[in-house]
């Protein structure tokens, strides 16, 4: 099940997707899955990536749109070729913009080559409420993120220590959070309890989906109280917030890390800064709700580079007691359970 997963895929559909390269930093996510990332293991560090300018690569900012085989910064406009924007995982050299990418490609990073497991991928979203046109985004989103909802659920080795991981897509409806999500969320969290593994979640999010009302706000305390349940089972779980992560996956899960990681840059509240500014009748400080400033006022715990993320979390699991295993020693039972969800 595990490599099938990723070799299934509607990788036509994605391509198409691609063309929209303003939307999310139109990538080919077909370069990131067939090819091993240059993610290091050094833990040591925040070298960057970048230091050297790899071919293809112009660290020039322009004002002139990509081509066709290139990349436009999404922080500095520096036109970058397709194959040199993935081999720096969508980091840009010239200004360190950490771009954003799919669950599918943070999978091929964050995980030893073919490791990946899914769990609840049967579980889809529906339109509960009937809210006009939610069913025709719900089919569109599905066809251009490979996550099938709008987080990519299942376990796998880090550096062969064993892992539960939730990954947002931003792809599917900017991430937002509704019942599927909330209910892949939960089976994961239940799966790690289960089989005693850290559960480790990427959050990238606009918050709850409005189109399922109040039963998106109810994943908010649902996967709260799954996380709970993962707590009193002495499990750690560590937070990893990413461009952008914002309401309501910022005030349920994503601040309840055991430890709370950030990726530079990254966009981290609640409201939106204006929104907070008319609200309260005063402007705000340079740099609100940047990853570095919430580092500085103590809600986020460590700011890593993404090629330094991988070799973080392990450096966290074995400070929290988890070892490397023997593949043969792995056996995990996923949570089962029919695909309604409520
Ligand atoms: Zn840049």
């Amino acid at each position: 099940m595990k490599l099938d997963f990723l070799k299934r895929k509607k990788w036509v559909k994605l391509e198409l997707s691609n063309q929209a390269w303003t939307s999310g930093g139109g990538q080919s996510p077909t370069a990131h899955v067939a090819q091993t990332p240059a993610v290091t293991t050094n833990a040591g560090g925040a070298q960057s990536p970048t230091g050297k300018s790899d071919a293809g690569v112009s660290l020039s900012p322009t004002k002139n749109p990509p081509g066709p085989d290139e990349v436009a910064c999404p922080g500095c406009g520096t036109l970058h070729s397709k194959q040199g924007w993935a081999r720096n995982l969508r980091v840009c050299p010239a200004c360190g913009k950490h771009g954003r990418i799919t669950s599918v490609e943070r999978v091929a990073q964050i995980l030893d080559l073919e490791t990946f497991s899914p769990i609840a991928q049967e579980v889809t979203s529906k339109n509960p409420l009937k809210f006009p046109d939610y069913q025709e985004k719900l089919d569109k989103a599905s066809l251009q993120s490979e996550a099938g909802d709008a987080v990519l659920t299942g376990t796998g080795r880090i550096h062969n220590i064993p892992a539960a991981l939730f990954i947002m897509e931003p792809d599917f409806m900017m991430g937002s959070l509704g019942s599927a999500a909330g209910e892949r969320i939960t089976r994961l969290v239940e799966t790690a309890i289960e089989n005693r593994l850290p559960v480790i979640g990427f959050c990238a999010s606009g918050g709850a989906r409005m189109q399922e009302g109040i039963l998106s706000l109810m994943q908010m305390a649902k996967t709260s109280a799954a996380l709970g349940r993962l707590s009193s089972a002495g499990l750690p779980y560590i937070a990893v917030l990413t461009d952008p992560t914002t309401g309501g996956v910022t005030a349920s899960y994503a601040m309840l890390g055991d430890v709370i990681l950030a990726e530079p840059g990254a966009l981290i509240g609640f409201a939106g800064q204006r929104v907070i500014e008319q609200t309260i009748r005063q402007s705000l400080p340079d740099g609100f709700q940047r990853a570095e400033f919430l580092v500085d006022k103590g809600f986020v715990d460590r700011i890593v580079h993404r090629t330094e993320m991988k070799a973080a979390l392990e450096q966290l699991l074995k400070l929290h007691g988890f070892a490397s295993v023997s593949v043969a020693a792995v056996t995990i039972e996923s949570k089962g359970g029919d695909t309604h969800v409520s």
